[in-house]
């Protein structure tokens, strides 16, 4: 079965090439200019290793997504693709892709730029060996994953219907496939108050923080870890000055959840928290951002596959859980058989530690182009 493996283990120098361009190629999610760039190279990468582009999603505020397609088939397997990053405009041009002890380092190299690639050089296999899979392959690149999807989440839903398959490429954690996480809310609550000054009048006023520090502990209350459930208010400001009252604050809260069943109750209760301070008022905006994917929703067929092949291409993998979201989130909770964390193996998403290895390159693509043939 190494057939693949063996056509791409000479291809990694050129992988790595291709990478290192990825990365050098700025692309902030909220930088249009900068980010389009990455898109129409990931695009026109794909296009010259044999996919179509079917659509392009022309965007005004945030990048331009792409659907791409290739071969042709009863059934459809879908791929998700980020080429969006956290890092700011200047970050790659500061801290260029570089190599060291056969790691390759640089913004958005785990996240998930090394991913994409392998999902790249998985087609280069099965194109250039003139393999026939038995389902036409999908490939949507998008460019506002890492801010929760906002203008790509219909579109992945969309074809998402339509596929039988869907795959990710986001980084691997702990050298596992991902089969299964938690969904992900997100809130914004601002308080208003009254203003007094704090040593005259004190008695007219109502402290809008100490508003938000009585919410603050309801809404971390709500933790329940039995059912994989927690509330984090993880950003707050407020207040003007020492000596006056506090008339207004905000904070930022982070909810997730691990079973689709306790979704709304949740949402219900941090949406309808009501004023401790007389006088106090409060709003709060925000929702589910992505929903909850549960183990119980993975097709453990598909996983038992992917584990066996990788096994047999030298990697011995195991299912892991993720607390963080992803757009295969999405697809997985429309019931679509879906895989994620097919990407990287390295480390360090979100941080200055990011890296992939990069001789697993070629064994990661081999992996997808294997899998791919299996169905
Ligand atoms: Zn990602």
């Amino acid at each position: 079965m190494n057939q693949i493996l063996d056509y791409l283990k000479p291809l990694q120098d050129e992988m790595v090439e291709r990478l290192a361009q990825w990365v050098n190629q700025e692309s902030p999610t909220y930088h249009k200019p900068a980010v389009d760039a990455m898109g129409q190279m990931t695009m026109q990468s794909f296009l010259d290793t044999g996919a179509e582009l079917t659509t392009t999603h022309h965007q005004t505020d945030y990048g331009d997504h792409y659907t791409l397609a290739y071969g042709q088939g009863t059934g459809q397997i879908l791929t998700l693709n980020h080429f969006d990053t956290v890092w700011p405009l200047g970050e790659a041009s500061r801290r260029p892709f570089t190599i060291e002890d056969g790691h390759g380092k640089g913004p958005g190299v785990h996240d998930m730029k090394a991913g994409t690639l392998i999902n790249l050089y998985a087609l280069r296999a099965i194109h250039d060996l003139q393999l026939k899979p038995r389902h036409k392959l999908v490939y949507l690149l998008t460019s506002d994953e890492e801010v929760s999807s906002p203008t790509s989440r219909s579109i992945i839903e969309a074809e998402g219907r339509r596929s039988n398959y869907c795959f990710v490429h986001e980084g691997a954690i702990n050298r596992g496939i991902t089969i299964a996480r938690k969904g992900v809310g997100r809130f914004q609550l601002a308080v208003t108050g009254v203003a007094a000054h704090a040593g005259i009048e004190p008695e007219k006023g109502v402290s809008a923080i100490e508003e938000l520090a009585r919410q603050t502990q309801y809404l971390h209350g709500l933790t329940d870890l039995n059912k994989g459930v927690s509330v984090n208010v993880g950003v707050i400001s407020g207040g003007e000055r020492p000596n006056v009252i506090a008339p207004h604050a905000t904070a930022e809260i982070d909810l997730r959840i691990t079973h689709p069943v306790d979704e709304a109750g949740y949402v219900e209760k941090i949406g309808d928290i009501r004023p401790a301070l007389k006088g106090s008022q409060l709003s709060i905006t925000g929702g589910m951002s992505r929903p909850p994917w549960p183990e119980t929703m993975t097709d453990m067929d598909l996983f038992e596959k992917a584990k066996a092949i990788s096994a047999q291409l030298g990697f011995p993998t195991e299912r892991r859980l993720s607390g963080g979201g992803s757009d295969g989130s999405f697809v997985a909770a429309m019931g679509v058989p879906t895989l994620d964390g097919l990407g990287s193996i390295g480390g360090g998403a979100h941080a200055l530690t990011e890296h992939t290895v990069l001789d697993m390159l070629p064994i990661r693509a081999a992996l997808t182009a294997e899998l791919i043939m299996a169905l």
